[in-house]
C-alpha cells in the first residue's frame, strides 16, 4: 500500500512517515498544497494523510480539486484542535475521516487501516484467502494457523494482493502501489518477490495470469493430474 503524507510541519511529517513506514506502507511526502495537489492528481495512492493548514494552497482546496478531478482515494484530514469548522468543511470537500491535533500515532494508524480496507471492500482487519491469513493490525501472516516470517517488501506485496483478492492485479499496478516515488522501480523485481513469497507461503494462492498479472485466490485442490 502506498500513501501520501501532506504536512508542512517538518517534524510531524517525519514522525508520520517513519511510523507509517514501520507499519509497512510505502510513503511519498509533500510539504505544501501545490506539491500535494500535483502528487494526488498524478500518483495512485491507497490513502492520503492531509493537513488542513498548508502553505501555497490549503488542504480543503487541495481535496476539493482532487475530488473534482475524479480522484477517489481515501483521505484522512489532520485538523487543528477545536476547529470544528475544519471538520465540516473537510467532510463536505470529500474527506473520509479526520484526526485532530495533537493526536496519538496509533489512532492515525488505526484510522488509515480502516480506510484502506474499506476502500478495498473489507470490513475487518483480518483478511483471509484459503489457508492464508493476514492480520493488518498486527502485521502478521499465518498459513494454516502457523506464523510466516516475511520481509517488509514481501509483506507489502501480500497485503496488496490480499486487499484485492479475486481480481487480477497487473505488475504495473503492483509497482505503483508497493514503492514510493524515489524507489528504483523495476517490474522485474516484482516477479522475484512473487517467487519468494510463493516459496515462503508454501501454498498455491498466487496465480500468474499470463500477460495480465497476478490473481490471489484460494487453492482449488491438487492439480497436475
Ligand atoms: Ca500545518
Amino acid at each position: 500500500m502506498r500513501l501520501l503524507v501532506v504536512e508542512d510541519d517538518k517534524d510531524l511529517n517525519r514522525q508520520l512517515v517513519s511510523a507509517l513506514e514501520q507499519a509497512g506502507y510505502a510513503i511519498d511526502r509533500a510539504f505544501d498544497g501545490e506539491e500535494a495537489l500535483y502528487l494526488g492528481l498524478n500518483e495512485p495512492y491507497d490513502a492520503v494523510v492531509l493537513d488542513v493548514g498548508l502553505p501555497l494552497k490549503d488542504g480543503i482546496s487541495v481535496l476539493e480539486e482532487w475530488r473534482k478531478s475524479g480522484r477517489t482515494m481515501p483521505v484522512l484530514i489532520l485538523t487543528a484542535r477545536d476547529r470544528w469548522s475544519d471538520k465540516v468543511q473537510g467532510f463536505d470537500a470529500g474527506a473520509d475521516d479526520y484526526v485532530s491535533k495533537p493526536f496519538h500515532m496509533e489512532e492515525v494508524l488505526a484510522r488509515l487501516r480502516a480506510l484502506v480496507r474499506r476502500a478495498a471492500g473489507h470490513a475487518t482487519s483480518q483478511l483471509t484467502c484459503g489457508p492464508v491469513g493476514l492480520d493488518t493490525k498486527a502485521g502478521r501472516v499465518v498459513v494454516d494457523g502457523a506464523p510466516i516470517k516475511l520481509t517488509s517488501h514481501e509483506y507489502r506485496l501480500l497485503a496488496y494482493l490480499m486487499h484485492h483478492s479475486g481480481r487480477v492485479v497487473s505488475r504495473t499496478e503492483l509497482v505503483e502501489h508497493l514503492y514510493d516515488q524515489d524507489f528504483d522501480r523495476d517490474s522485474n523485481t516484482i516477479e522475484v518477490f512473487v517467487g519468494r513469497l510463493r516459496r515462503k507461503l508454501g501454498v498455491d494462492v498466487i496465480q500468474t495470469v499470463r500477460g495480465l498479472g497476478y490473481l490471489l485466490s484460494p487453492p482449488t485442490g491438487p492439480t497436475g493430474a
